[in-house]
């Protein structure tokens, strides 16, 4: 897996809601992309290969948020 070089931390909007980090409450986050790769796919036994997310690493406590892309 490969992570871009992160932004400057800002607000994300996630089905129209501000995304608020769930362990220490903050709201700024750097986006990152994420291919995952075939061994991620293998190790959750899932069909990801080629597919890429998103992460959303808060700027706080840098707890990480993924979502898929579609
Ligand atoms: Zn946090």
């Amino acid at each position: 897996m490969s992570l871009n070089k992160s932004k400057t931390p800002q607000p994300v909007i996630i089905k129209g809601k501000e995304l608020q980090c769930p362990v220490c409450g903050n709201k700024s986050f750097s986006k990152r992309r994420a291919q995952l790769n075939s061994a991620v796919a293998t190790f959750f036994n899932l069909d990801w290969t080629n597919r890429s997310a998103s992460c959303y690493v808060c700027s706080e406590c840098t707890h990480i948020l993924w979502f898929l892309d579609e």
